[in-house]
């Protein structure tokens, strides 16, 4: 039986890292109280974040969006926090660092609000 865990009223998101689809492991369904799908939250590399794909033709109201938003936040959240990162100056320094991602600002392309000691800018490597 896989891990599920409610997330509002309505909704239940269930964790299954199986089910591959279109290159992205799909590790996490999003299901009615029925037990219908309704979409699927997967890791996307290029914005560095999970985000939801819903089921065509799925129909959602105000606070189902909100509480699938809501769970992401809090899956988003707790990847940047326990994750390090390595930052590299973007100038020809060459100076790289270490740091707790969830300590510093990191934007979803990359940039952050690091400063090199030579005035660059430092961004994930
Ligand atoms: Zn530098």
């Amino acid at each position: 039986m896989p891990a599920s865990e409610r997330i509002g009223k309505y909704l239940s998101v269930e964790r299954s890292d199986y089910q591959p689809r279109g290159g992205r492991t799909v590790n996490r369904r999003v299901l009615t109280n029925r037990g219908d799908c309704l979409g699927t939250i997967a890791w996307y590399g290029l914005w560095r974040q999970y985000t939801f794909d819903p089921v065509q033709g799925s129909t959602f109201n105000r606070d189902c969006l909100l509480d699938i938003a809501a769970y992401l936040e809090r899956i988003n959240k707790a990847h940047r926090e326990g994750r390090r990162v390595e930052l590299r100056c973007n100038r020809s320094c060459g100076k790289g660092r270490w740091v707790k991602a969830g300590t510093i600002d990191i934007t979803t392309s990359g940039h952050t609000d690091q400063r090199c000691a030579c005035g660059g800018e430092m961004v994930v490597s």
